[in-house]
């Protein structure tokens, strides 16, 4: 692929989850670099990474829907490629994930090999003269080639979730959640985000926008008819595209943010050629951005480069809050809170305030949606 083709950003319309209609989607999609076969030779292993953030049915917009997989991985058979489909669901079990939200029957119906994420091998990588380690899936290590299958969501501590942040998959099970006790800071965490996807380095990366998730991501959102499936090799420049279809501008999202800051290209609309729709044509009309990390004045302020301004705002951001009559106890956003600061009293969640880094990893693991933020 020649250098120039890699800032490309291929946009389609996808008005549903057909499997036709996501076929000839897809195809048109990657036109720009001549179809799956510039990024899969025969023989070679090919994983699939979606994002399985939790056991939900794909109505429900929280993970990428399976049409778009099974599509996929048709696609790359008939390109000569083996095709794996993994995540490390930090939710639920992988058994349970793959079943519920669909992967079970994409991989069944493709022929295709599902996998999860357990055994992990340690990448060094260094930031401010610090030095820090990813617990990485083994299992890229086995593979030719990776294919980023991101989902569009709206995120309390990014701003949105799309390509970038769905590579944080390839963190082990649990390490995940203990990554937000490292990095709590949005900033921070966002810079790491985007150290574990120059370090995985997909090939190819592709946003499920047909129906996306607005409002209070990436779990209880709202499902919004968006109609669009974007692609690139350049998750950075994906990204970029991504927010701005969704009204945010770069600057906004902090994983973003973290890009331009470490020099990636990609995230000036400049750098990026778009193929197939026009930016006008994708927008995402009146898009409920959400409780976005730092809220509506944070998302005034963020435009100002200022680092002071960011730190002064990112302290600010909201707590989150227990509505005790959605909760039923069931205890996981305790037993998950990377601070361990969570008790049951009388049945109720009871949030020790003073040691809350506000990683919303609660709001994210409560399928009651019981957590709201103040
Ligand atoms: S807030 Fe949600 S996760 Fe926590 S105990 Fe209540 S229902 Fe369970
Ligand atoms: S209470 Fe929620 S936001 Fe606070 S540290 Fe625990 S999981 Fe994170």
């Amino acid at each position: 692929m020649q250098e120039d083709q890699k800032n490309i950003v291929s946009i389609d319309r996808c008005k549903n989850y057909h499997i036709d209609t996501v076929r000839a989607s897809l195809l048109n999609l990657l036109k720009p670099w001549g179809g799956i076969a510039t990024f899969v030779k025969p023989g070679q292993k090919v994983l699939l990474k979606p994002n399985l953030l939790a056991a939900v049915k794909p109505e429900e917009a929280v993970t990428t829907h399976p049409a778009i997989i099974r599509v996929l991985a048709d696609l790359i058979r008939e390109a000569g490629g083996i095709v794996f489909i993994g995540d490390s669901p930090g939710n639920d079990s992988p058994e349970k994930t793959y079943r519920i939200t669909g992967m079970q029957a994409a991989a069944e119906s493709s022929n295709s090999t599902l996998i999860s994420f357990d055994r992990f091998n340690k990448k060094d990588y260094y930031s401010n003269s610090n030095k820090y380690e990813l617990e990485l899936a083994a299992i890229l290590d086995e593979m030719d080639v990776v294919i980023n299958v991101a989902k569009l969501k709206t995120h309390p501590l990014t701003g949105l979730t799309a390509a970038v942040k769905n590579i944080f998959g390839c963190i082990v099970g649990t390490k995940k959640a203990l990554m937000h006790y490292d990095f709590p800071l949005p900033r921070d965490f966002s810079r790491m985000l985007v150290e574990v996807y120059l370090a995985v380095k997909p090939e190819l990366s592709i946003i499920d926008a047909v129906i996306a998730l607005e409002g209070i991501g990436p779990r209880k959102g709202n499902p919004r008819d968006a109609g669009l499936l974007m692609a690139s090799p350049n998750a950075v420049a994906l990204d970029t595209i991504a927010a701005e279809t969704a009204g945010f501008k770069p600057e906004q999202v902090t994983t973003l943010a973290a890009a331009r800051e470490k020099a990636l290209y990609g995230t000036y609309l400049s750098e990026i050629v778009t193929s197939g729709l026009s930016l006008a044509e994708s927008r995402i009309r009146n898009f409920d951005m959400g409780t976005a990390a730092e809220g509506k004045i944070g998302r005034f302020i963020a435009r100002f480069p200022l680092a002071w301004c960011r730190g002064w705002v990112e302290r600010r951001r909201p707590y989150p809050i227990i509505d005790p009559q959605a909760c039923n106890g069931c205890g996981k956003c305790r037993d998950d809170c990377p601070a361990q600061i969570i008790s049951l009293v009388n049945g109720v969640p009871d949030i020790d305030y003073s040691g809350c880094i506000r990683c919303y990893c609660c709001r994210e693991f409560c399928s009651r949606g019981a957590v709201n933020l103040k």
